[in-house]
């Protein structure tokens, strides 16, 4: 497929697209099927060392920057797959390599890097409290050398695949500080220990093939050393991280946006209809390429969200701005592609329904496009505050 935007990554790009290839769409099929996980693909983008592509070399990492780790996502989706099994590891690293103290950094990075570890799963959205995050109510209360960890968390993926967390808890109570943003930490939970000792995993069944759940602590007990960064100072650590997840998400719905553009242009060229194409009518055409306009579009927000985070400067507003771009441009493009396969839309064998239940989460998660129209109408445009 044609693409306007300038891209200097094709030989990440080769060497991704032949390991995704030894994963065909029977593969990914299958596995949505029987609603397991993708087990053997994760393991061998691991020992191809793509998960650890944002941890230094110092680490055993490639030591890339977001742009490339992007491009991974990105290539995952576009081949079929579905890097929401994997793409934790990305996300959750940058957050101990940025605030993580040496001695944790030299502890968990070389084994998350060698694939030892996997650090999949960070523990955000509450049940009650749900998009507003300052009003968690999770606490960590220090006894002695320990964090006592007490309340509930909702939609925590990949738990049962993942050897670490990273949670947010508050450690002040809401009441005590001066910011509603202050007062919350974020600690490495031992995910294994913590399931003999105080925590409960609860599974969601859903609508797509994703492994999250319902996590109940009580009176969990974890090592003051796995504390990161400073006490209280949890809530900007993470949205440091979000601007990376929200970026990878965005690569990941522009290789889906892809991937619906190709199988419906091919398709759409095929099958014959009153003696034509069905591709060769103005009303098939127009959407589908209204729908590739918009993933070229987001491509380049996305390239821009990265290149200043990899320059380390403030980017909350291209990676909000990519995320909202790259969904919308791959739920259009998903839109396009089930209509004009007709009743074969509908059929597993196409692949098209499950990639399109995949790509709709991301309207909603991780972050809803509400909520990020209202980051750019009160923090971009200086419009009243909301909430
Ligand atoms: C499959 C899946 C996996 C997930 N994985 C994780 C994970 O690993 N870790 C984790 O911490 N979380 C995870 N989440 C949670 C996800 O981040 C939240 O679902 C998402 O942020 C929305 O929060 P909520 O569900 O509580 O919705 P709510 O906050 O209840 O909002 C519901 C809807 O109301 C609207 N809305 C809310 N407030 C406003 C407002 N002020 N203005 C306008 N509209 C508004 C939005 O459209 C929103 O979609 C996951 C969710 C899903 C579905």
């Amino acid at each position: 497929m044609p693409t306007t935007a300038t891209d200097a990554y094709s030989d990440i790009r080769d060497a991704v697209r032949a390991l995704c290839a030894e994963f065909p769409d029977a593969y990914h099929r299958d596995i949505d099927s029987r609603r397991t996980y993708p087990e053997a693909f994760v393991e061998a983008l691991t020992r191809a060392g793509w998960l650890a592509a944002l941890i230094p070399q110092d680490y055993g990492g490639s030591g890339l920057g977001l742009a490339e780790a992007s491009v991974i996502m990105e290539e995952i989706n576009r081949s079929g797959g579905n890097a929401g099994a994997c793409h934790g590891q990305m996300y959750n690293m940058g957050t101990l390599l940025r605030h993580g103290s040496a001695e944790q950094k030299q502890l968990y990075l070389p084994r998350i890097a060698s694939g030892e570890w996997r650090l999949q799963s960070m523990g955000v959205t509450e049940p009650t409290s749900g998009t507003d995050t300052t009003k968690i109510r999770t606490t960590a209360v220090r006894r002695g050398d320990r964090y006592v960890i007490n309340g509930q968390k909702v939609w925590i993926s990949r738990i049962q695949h993942s050897d670490w967390m990273i949670l947010l808890a508050r450690t002040t109570p809401l009441a005590d500080v001066a910011k509603k943003t202050e007062g919350m930490s974020i600690f490495m939970v031992d995910l294994r220990a913590a399931e003999r000792s105080g925590m409960t995993v609860r599974p969601i069944a859903n609508m797509v093939n994703h492994e999250t759940n319902e996590l109940f602590f009580e009176n969990l007990e974890i090592p003051a050393e796995n504390l990161i960064g400073e006490e209280g100072k949890g809530f900007r650590y993470i949205l440091d991280g979000l601007n990376a997840e929200r970026t990878l998400i965005a690569a990941e719905c522009i290789g889906d946006g892809y991937w619906f553009i190709d199988r419906v242009t091919k398709y759409a060229g095929e099958r014959i209809v009153f003696g034509r194409p069905i591709g060769q009518n103005q009303g098939v055409q127009f959407p589908i390429a209204e729908a590739y306009i918009e993933v070229e579009a987001a491509n380049l927000m996305r390239f821009r969200a990265c290149e200043l985070f990899d320059k380390h400067q403030p980017c909350g507003a291209e990676a909000n701005m990519a995320k909202y771009l790259a969904a919308k441009a791959s739920w259009e493009a998903a839109n396009a592609c089930i209509q004009f396969h007709g009743g074969f839309g509908f059929a597993d064998e196409y692949d098209v329904e499950r990639k399109f239940r995949e790509t709709r989460l991301y309207q909603v998660a991780p972050i809803s496009t509400n909520l990020i129209l209202s980051y750019v109408a009160e923090h971009l445009l200086g419009l009243p505050r909301s909430f």
